[in-house]
């Protein structure tokens, strides 16, 4: 564990040191769980926002998108729940002054119980080698046993006292169970409080009474409101859905590792619209396509896993998370959940406006259920961003740190580079950035050694470097470098469009997914 926050911190610093990530408002120290992107961090983003949003809009006839307003008339969130029920239970701890979430804790502990399970199996594991039967392991072992009991009655307990709402029966856990902080060491805790996490503001001047706003916690509402708009004026009939990418803001008690938990982040959501009956059809469809999606990164395939949900939002009637493996564990990436009627029923009634569908098959009009895709693109970011990472060990024993970013997703395709700042290489070297342009995001570098220049673009993932040399000059040949193997071919100039295109289109990724 203690090497796997090593990489992380080393990712944390590279995704500074190379323009990728900044801490917000950094020259007046900071805001909490607050980032900006640099220069080559919001290409890269800009790339994940245009892989989802053709991968919806592009290979979907039945999917459009829409771009709503942050600022939502503040009774969608009294409709939606947000205002009575967006809440997470806080403690602090007196010593330390300390926030947690309650609920964070208990997991946090019963992840410690599995954890202690896993140890029992990998100590047999390795002690019985190839004759090692782990569901037998599983099944029979007394230790084991004992573990998954204990970790099934506090796991019980703490399902029942989050779907009661019973604040006092949470800090009786963390008591009982003696977690202690992991500051301060010690177990003097606070009562647990309910907090909310949307964050609010005003809109209009006080003098004509300022009406209180909030600032959207999900982009998932500006869909549900625009609903029927799209449908009647795309003439869309079901089942089809609605895509959107945009800012969502939660006032989280605890934003921790970097840019997995922020308070202002950026959400990729789309709502499939289909008729009731057919939703979990619908869904296992959409669990399917969406872990497709994620695999076709080639990011590696073991890296993923579903996690269904057991406790079920009470509007809900299937929801799983994908899950992706991060340097401190698997965590959720994507929810996709199947909502049932609610959020449209409740906009019905707290609107008084009938937003039913006409089904002109069925001769009937009923409000449609929903199966939601929700994916951070933050976290998406996030998780390319570390299993991109790699310190390789050279021949000869140089290292060389390099991101092995999906070539579509890369901040920059390809730079281009004068063997040496004179006769004429640099101006042969301009003259392939200025064909290559106008398709690829292409770099000019000169500056220093090749050797640097090539652990510079390793660096920030680009999957290509050329190199101009004075054979160039005679035969319009280049050397083509390529990122992972750093292997170094001859290429005639006219045929770069070609070979780089062939590696590095979104297209091709796209393909993949059809
Ligand atoms: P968590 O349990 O981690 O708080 P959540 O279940 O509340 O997440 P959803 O409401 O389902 O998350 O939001 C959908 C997606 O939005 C998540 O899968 C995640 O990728 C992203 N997301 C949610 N909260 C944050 C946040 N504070 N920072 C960055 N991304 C977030």
């Amino acid at each position: 564990m203690a090497q796997q926050d090593d990489v992380f911190k080393k990712i944390v610093s590279h995704a500074k040191e190379y323009g990728f990530v900044f801490q917000s408002s950094e020259i007046y120290d900071g805001l909490s769980a607050v980032y900006d992107y640099g220069q080559n961090g919001v290409e890269l983003k800009n790339n994940i926002k245009r892989y989802w949003w053709e991968a919806m809009t592009l290979l979907h006839e039945n999917i459009v998108g829409i771009d709503s307003a942050i600022f939502m008339h503040p009774t969608i969130w009294k409709a939606s729940g947000h205002v009575d029920a967006f809440n997470d239970p806080l403690i602090d701890n007196r010593d330390s002054k300390k926030r947690y979430r309650a609920d964070v804790l208990i997991e946090e502990e019963i992840a410690k119980i599995d954890d202690k399970i896993e140890k029992e199996v990998a100590k047999a594991r390795k002690r019985f080698g190839d004759s090692f039967d782990e569901a037998l392991f599983r099944e029979t072992n007394p230790r084991v046993a004992e573990h998954r009991a204990t970790r099934d009655a506090l796991h019980e307990r703490f399902s029942r006292a989050m779907n009661e709402n019973n604040l006092e029966e949470l800090r009786q856990i963390i008591i009982d169970r003696e977690i202690v902080c992991p500051i301060s060491g010690t177990r003097n805790w606070t009562d647990v409080r309910q907090f909310n996490l949307m964050f609010k503001t005003e809109m209009g001047s006080t003098a004509d009474g300022a009406m209180t706003v909030y600032l959207r916690p999900e982009t998932a509402q500006g869909i549900f409101v625009n609903y029927l708009n799209v449908q009647k004026t795309g003439r869309m009939r079901l089942p089809f859905g609605i895509a959107q990418i945009g800012k969502a803001f939660r006032n989280e008690i605890v934003a921790r590792q970097f840019i997995f938990r922020m308070r202002e982040f950026e959400q990729m959501e789309m709502q499939f619209f289909v008729r009731p009956g057919e939703e979990l059809k619908w869904f296992n469809q959409w669990k399917e396509w969406r872990l497709n999606w994620h695999k076709a990164l080639g990011l590696g395939d073991d890296k993923y896993r579903y996690h269904d949900h057991e406790k079920l939002a009470h509007y809900a009637n299937a929801a799983t998370d994908i899950e992706f493996q991060m340097p401190f564990g698997f965590k959720e990436v994507e929810g996709i959940h199947s909502r049932t009627n609610f959020d449209l029923s409740q906009h019905e009634k707290y609107s008084g406006k009938n937003i039913k569908y006409f089904d002109p098959e069925l001769n009937e009009s009923y409000v449609p259920y929903v199966i939601e895709t929700s994916i951070g693109v933050d976290r998406m970011f996030l998780s390319v961003l570390c299993s991109s990472y790699e310190e390789q060990k050279l021949d000869g024993g140089d290292t060389r740190v390099v991101l092995h970013l999906p070539a579509a997703l890369a901040p920059v395709k390809c730079a281009v580079m004068p063997l040496v700042k004179k006769d004429g290489l640099p101006d042969k070297a301009r003259e392939i950035v200025n064909d290559l342009k106008f398709d690829f995001a292409t770099r000019y570098d000169e500056k220093d050694s090749i050797g640097k220049r090539y652990r510079r673009q390793d660096s920030i993932g680009t999957p290509f470097c050329i190199t101009v040399d004075h054979q160039t000059l005679e035969d319009d040949t280049v050397t083509l470098r390529e990122r992972d193997s750093m292997e170094q071919t001859r290429v005639p100039v006219s045929k770069l469009h070609e070979l780089i295109h062939s590696k590095v289109s979104l297209n091709s990724l796209l393909r993949k997914l059809s």
